[in-house]
């Protein structure tokens, strides 16, 4: 692991707008970028980067997100810290020192980094191969059968593997480096696994190859069709490397992502040409399978970003199955499933040919139909065409046994119920015998239990409630802005001499944790920015907080409520939360006052007195609070 030295040069080498610019569309305002939040369905630009003096964050005032660069990038690319530092020190040119990890970590961290060069250079290879007017031709004449387009072959990067056991070991020439590389990757074998021979030879021969590309564009993997319809396999994955994930890869979702968001629906097909061919259709908010069935990793990377998936497959026993793992997808994550089922021995790009392709693909997918639906009308099917008291309530039995099976049990909350009531709506019965029979189904299929709630974190977090309802509405905006101050100017109270006030002074229970990690920091001399913060304090809470704050902080110092006000933002925000302490004592004795029933008119004089004084400071904060 890097130390702290080398992060901080890290985080200064970077600029934060062009890291987050290069995935997410960002306009200047202000002083800020804004932009489209990528962790949340986002329609008006609800994310701010913070680019001001030597800040650099980001925050989403819609849904929270924030945090420095690294953050972005392990959020985003869902990587770990490490690959986060190790990608910016590459992009910054930084050569970390490496001395404090252990030898497994530096020999993963460099497995990976030589992956990931490798298929970089097999994706320019294969591109290669397919302009060459020798070596590319029957893939390039499949490509045209296939009626793919040129933009769409540049978009998904197509290639293809030249026939032969070695053309890309010669085009690797003799460097064992990138041999071992290229090993390592999947792109070479070794004879001596396979026949104990000597030397390696390619992989991937005589095939249209489809790069597979993380949510970052970056190729992890590659998928090979065969140009020879008597070679087998059919299709050819990458096998699964340390940067390969079958189970977690979506095809082409890294071109589909902001369709998806936009759309709120994605939709799930099978083959990398079937992706292919809906993105030249115009339907961009598709992406697939590789060659398996939807899994957790996959639903849980789409309902992050749509709230509907559509999963497209053949009407086969198969596809049947697909349909029961969607339903248990859907049971698990905060998603609706929809199924729809192509045309007998039609795949997506059959449907799309001819002039009014677009239009039936469109009209399909009108008639996808809920999961539950289609998985009642099958276990309809399967008792036959009866329509007998005892033969239905049989094929109610069932499926709620199914769904208990699969895990409906285990739903928690709002969920749990908008998914009864949904079936019982399906079932044209009531609620309450949707409850006894799966109470029963649980009974018997009592199962391991379900993973956690699938609640996304993001939305759920209220950070801002506050614990203590006696709190003032007027003292709580005080605290925070005091702190909202000092994190937009951590410099101005040494400037202004101005004492800091102590961690006791909050009373607000997140922002006085806040409190307690910024003020040590001022105090030492520090000057502590939001992305310092970020890189020292793990509580997601308090850092939430720490860039909402900033905003406040920036309003207070760069848009002054009463212009013919001398003091300085740090000055009014200092005397605000006093006055509101010094109010909250006076209560108290005045409480204390009347329950002691002492009879002392002169101290309680004194009192009020007091509170008329502080009268129109206290009144002036409510004023700001209701602006
Ligand atoms: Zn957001």
């Amino acid at each position: 692991m890097a130390d702290r030295v080398e992060i901080d040069r890290v985080r200064e080498a970077t600029n934060l707008v062009e890291v987050i610019g290069s995935h997410v569309a960002l306009e200047p305002k202000g002083r800020e970028h804004v932009g489209l939040c990528p962790f949340h369905d986002d329609n008006s630009p609800s994310m701010a980067v913070v680019t001001h003096k030597t800040q650099a964050f980001y925050k989403c005032h819609s849904c929270g997100a924030s945090g420095d660069v690294f953050k972005f990038l392990m959020n985003y690319l869902r990587i770990d810290f490490p690959e986060a530092l190790n990608m910016l020190a590459e992009r910054a040119g930084i050569t970390l020192s490496t001395r404090r990890s252990s030898p497994e970590d530096r020999e993963r961290r460099s497995m990976r980094e030589r992956i990931r060069n490798s298929n970089d250079a097999a994706t320019v290879y294969f591109q290669k191969v397919l302009a060459h007017p020798e070596h590319g031709r029957t893939a390039r004449s499949m490509i045209e059968s296939r009626e793919i387009s040129d933009a769409m072959v540049s978009d998904f990067q197509i290639g293809c593997a030249p026939s032969g056991w070695d053309g890309m070991l010669k085009a690797i020439g003799n460097r064992p480096d990138a041999v071992e590389s290229a090993l390592a990757a999947g792109l070479l074998r070794s004879r001596q696994e396979r026949s104990g021979g000597d030397g390696n030879y390619d992989y991937f021969r005589n095939r249209l190859m489809f790069p597979i590309c993380n949510e970052s564009g970056q190729p992890i993997a590659f998928g090979g069709r065969i140009l020879d319809p008597e070679d087998n396999p059919k299709y050819l994955n990458s096998p699964e490397t340390e940067l390969f994930n079958k189970s977690r890869t979506l095809y082409g979702l890294h071109l589909a992502r902001k369709a998806i968001m936009d759309a709120g629906t994605a939709i799930v097909t099978e083959g990398y040409t079937d992706v292919i061919a809906c993105h030249q259709a115009g339907f961009r908010n598709v992406v697939g399978t590789l060659g398996t069935a939807m899994t957790d990793e996959h639903a849980k990377l789409l309902s992050r970003i749509a709230d509907t998936v559509v999963l497209l497959f053949d009407g086969d026993e198969a596809g049947q199955r697909a349909a029961e793992r969607g339903a248990e997808v859907m049971l698990r994550h905060p998603v609706d499933v929809r199924v729809c089922i192509l045309p007998d021995g039609t795949d997506p790009a059959d449907l799309l040919t001819g002039s009014e392709g677009n239009e039936s693909f469109r009209d399909l997918l009108d008639r996808s139909e809920d999961v539950l639906h289609y998985m009642l009308q099958r276990f309809e099917r399967s008792i036959g065409k009866n329509d007998s008291m005892s033969g239905r309530q049989h094929a109610l039995e069932l499926f709620i046994g199914e769904l208990g099976r699969i895990g409906l049990a285990g739903v928690h909350g709002i969920r749990k119920s908008l998914l009864m009531n949904r079936l019982a709506d399906l079932m044209n019965v009531s609620l309450g015998t949707i409850e006894t029979m799966l109470g029963g189904a649980s009974d018997a299929h009592r199962t391991a239990p379900i993973g956690t709630p699938s609640i996304n974190p993001l939305v759920d977090t209220d950070i801002f409630t506050v614990s203590d309802r006696t709190l003032t509405r007027a003292r709580q905006l005080a605290e925070k802005e005091y702190l909202g101050v000092l994190l937009f100017e951590p410099e101005a109270p040494g400037r202004e001499a101005i004492p800091l006030l102590t961690q006791e002074c909050f009373l607000d229970g997140r922002t006085r944790l806040l409190a307690a990690e910024l003020l040590p920091r001022i105090n030492e001399g520090k000057l502590p920015t939001v992305q310092d913060l970020h890189g020292e304090v793990s509580d997601d809470n308090i850092l939430e907080l720490a860039s909402h704050l900033w905003f406040l902080g920036e309003r207070q110092v760069t848009e002054p409520t009463d212009e013919y006000d001398p003091r300085s933002p740090l000055q009014r925000v200092t005397e605000a939360l006093q006055a509101c302490m010094d109010h909250a004592h006076t209560e108290q004795r005045l409480a204390h006052h009347k329950t002691s029933q002492k009879d002392d008119p002169g101290a309680v004089l004194d009192i009020i007195q007091h509170l008329r004084d502080q009268g129109p400071r206290v009144a002036a904060i409510h004023r700001d609070e209701r602006s």
